[in-house]
């Protein structure tokens, strides 16, 4: 037996989410991996689901937890043998195939990658799928040309997961980073992880003219909406948005001007069902470049059953930067 986070649906469409003990039994047959978890996380995605606050859980009852890190216990895959030390983000874990937030898990090999040399499960887990994600939204910005001499880069959702990670990874790399948020208060904390200035997220939040004054050579958009919308029609002619997120909300209440007047670009990241090539990539890179420090302080450990009140806080906009679960604590 061991402990997880299992949620249920009921007769009467509600969700509920509660610590148990669960048997290896349990856990989906058709995957060819045994693990043992030591750490996961709770991304925004996770909040969604222990609250049921939005239809990401489509099979029941189910473990969540998109994102684990340990220790492969058996397996059947040629790439992967017991005492491998993996990493997992996405591929619907923790959506429609039971995830991380347990101490054990059964998933694919294909979906795992190794974690990089000297790299913890503790920060492989601080990085997350909001922290990959945030590499693979500054990745894109400089595949589209946008170097740290072409101007600001805006970054929005700045105080959460993938804003915090990307102003540490970006500032890291030079680049000048302007930090939109709700958490003014936030703004000594921002700046620790590297922003050179911090604004309040109202200026771009409510709806706005198609086409404003040029402000961002790139932007990092984890919010949407309006937000989004305000994003583009700031961004300098020629410049690009990595878009990722869905914070504020997933309309996008935007005008064409900007794209056919500046020639910018609107680049979609998904972290979800990227291909290893690419998690690779990132991956190594954020091995390499992304400030253990600022990481450190951008992270909170929780143990396993505090992740049910977490994702109330996460869905609420309440959580700073990253957290870290413990699922033997
Ligand atoms: P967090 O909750 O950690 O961060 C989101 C941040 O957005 C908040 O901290 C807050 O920052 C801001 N925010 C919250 N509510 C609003 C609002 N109503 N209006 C404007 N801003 C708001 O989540 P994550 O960083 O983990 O994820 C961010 C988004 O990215 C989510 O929508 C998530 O689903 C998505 N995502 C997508 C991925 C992909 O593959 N495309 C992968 C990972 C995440 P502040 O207070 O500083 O303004």
């Amino acid at each position: 037996m061991f402990d997880a986070i299992l949620l249920n649906k009921n007769d009467d469409g509600t969700t509920d989410a509660r610590l148990t003990q669960l048997d290896d039994a349990q856990l989906p047959a058709d995957a060819d991996v045994s693990v043992a978890v030591d750490y996961s996380t709770v991304n925004y995605k996770d909040g969604l689901a222990i609250t049921g606050k939005s239809p990401v859980v489509r099979k029941w009852p189910m473990v969540p937890g998109i994102d684990g890190a340990g220790t492969v216990t058996a397996s059947s895959h040629p790439d992967w043998k017991e005492g491998d030390l993996f990493i997992l983000n996405g591929w619907g874990v923790g959506e429609t195939h039971m995830g991380c937030l347990a101490q054990r898990a059964r998933l694919k090999g294909d979906w795992l990658i190794p974690r990089p040399p000297g790299m913890s499960a503790k920060t492989a887990m601080a990085i997350g799928t909001a922290g990959y994600t945030a590499m693979l939204c500054a990745l894109a910005l400089q595949e589209q040309g946008v170097t740290k001499d072409s101007g600001d880069i805006l970054v929005t959702g700045a105080s959460g997961g993938v804003g915090s990670v990307a102003v540490a990874i970006l500032s890291g790399w030079g680049y000048r980073v302007v930090a939109s948020t709700g958490k003014l208060g936030e703004a000594g904390y921002l700046q620790s992880l590297g922003a050179a200035e911090v604004i309040d997220r109202a200026e771009l939040s409510a709806p706005g003219k198609p086409l404003q004054k040029e402000r961002w050579a790139g932007v990092i958009d984890s919010v949407g909406s309006h937000t989004l919308a305000n994003a583009t029609a700031q961004i300098r002619y020629g410049g690009a948005v990595a878009a990722c997120g869905l914070a504020q909300g997933m309309d996008f209440p935007a005008s064409m001007a900007p794209f056919i007047l500046r020639g910018i670009r609107l680049i979609g990241i998904d972290s979800v069902m990227a291909p290893k090539a690419k998690r690779l990539a990132a991956w190594n890179r954020l091995a390499s470049d992304l400030d253990s420090a600022k990481l450190a302080a951008m992270t909170e450990e929780i143990a396993l059953v505090d992740t049910l009140p977490k994702a109330h806080d996460i869905v609420g906009g309440k959580v700073r930067g990253r957290t870290v679960v413990n699922v033997n604590a």
